[in-house]
């Protein structure tokens, strides 16, 4: 769904509650306080009645859209905006194109964040796994490449946030933010046990010794970064276009990501790579179900 297409289809908050019910409630109006089925139909405020507990209720109560005073139709074009916009969107973006101000903005893009964590599904094929460093004030030596920050040092001795991520080819990508002390291969590969269907799949890696003992778990191939990019099907390109994406989406769109809310800028650039040869539709409504 592009923003045109939500202005036609949800005019008002009527028409966008309407939407919200047929969804949550699929098969009947259900009171979330009691479960009763038994309740009035809905009254001209757009609340349900309960004929059981007397209490009422409106379709987003237990929701990701919970107690919001902006109106659905600005959610939904926020949920468009953010899916569509493939290198992220920035709050102060978003509160232009909604009218509202940057820190409703703001808290609007942390729900629809929120809905987009992963479901813990495994991967499995040939799995691709790297980490990556983002975060911390972006110089302006920083525009070009986040890593060629000259007096911070590169790669691994850096004091930016460690990101782990693992894609599977021509499937999904899963990332965490982890803690410096966490690239040990102990809990890399605990990691990797929560992440990966080891039947059947293969890993790929580069030497870094973290992943020395991954072979315990699972068939791994390493590519040696020093002498080569590729070695046939060995390589990490997958992963590192993805870390090319994240990377220029933070610096461009966030400018300074704490490490604290990183893990959702982080959901959000799984969660749009993981539908990307999906329709817009079904990624749109599957952030409205999340949300609900
Ligand atoms: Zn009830």
């Amino acid at each position: 769904m592009n923003i045109i297409q939500i202005f036609k289809k949800y005019p008002d908050q009527k028409s966008c509650i309407d939407h919200l019910e047929s969804v949550r409630w699929a098969n009947g109006v259900t009171c979330p306080y009691c479960g009763s089925e038994n309740n009035y139909p809905r009254t001209s405020d757009l609340r349900h009645h309960c004929n059981s507990c007397q209490k009422s209720f409106s379709v987003t109560i237990g929701t990701l859209f919970h107690d919001t005073r902006i109106p659905l139709q600005k959610w939904f074009l926020a949920i468009s905006l953010i899916l569509n916009a493939k290198k992220g969107i920035s709050a102060r973006q978003l509160a232009r194109d909604l009218e509202v101000n940057k820190d409703t903005a703001w808290r609007m893009a942390m729900k629809i964040r929120e809905s987009m964590k992963s479901d813990g599904e495994l991967l499995t094929g040939v799995i691709e796994m790297d980490e990556t460093y983002v975060g911390g004030k972006p110089r302006k030596a920083a525009k070009k490449d986040d890593d060629n920050n000259s007096g911070s040092p590169r790669g691994r001795g850096t004091k930016k946030t460690p990101v782990v991520g693992m894609v599977s080819r021509g499937g999904d990508v899963k990332a965490e933010k982890v803690e410096k002390s966490m690239l040990k291969s102990k809990d890399l590969n605990q990691l990797i046990r929560r992440s990966i269907n080891p039947i059947g799949s293969v890993l790929v890696t580069d030497e870094y010794r973290g992943y020395s003992r991954v072979s315990k778990i699972l068939k791994h191939y390493t590519v040696n970064h020093q002498f080569e990019y590729a070695n046939g099907e060995i390589h990490t390109n997958t992963i590192e276009s993805f870390w090319a994406l994240l990377k220029r989406g933070i610096i461009g769109q966030f400018h300074k990501v704490s490490s604290k809310y990183l893990d959702k800028y982080i959901d959000e650039f799984c969660f749009r790579y993981n539908l990307r040869k999906e329709n817009q539709e079904l990624a749109y409504n599957s952030v409205i179900q999340r949300m609900l």
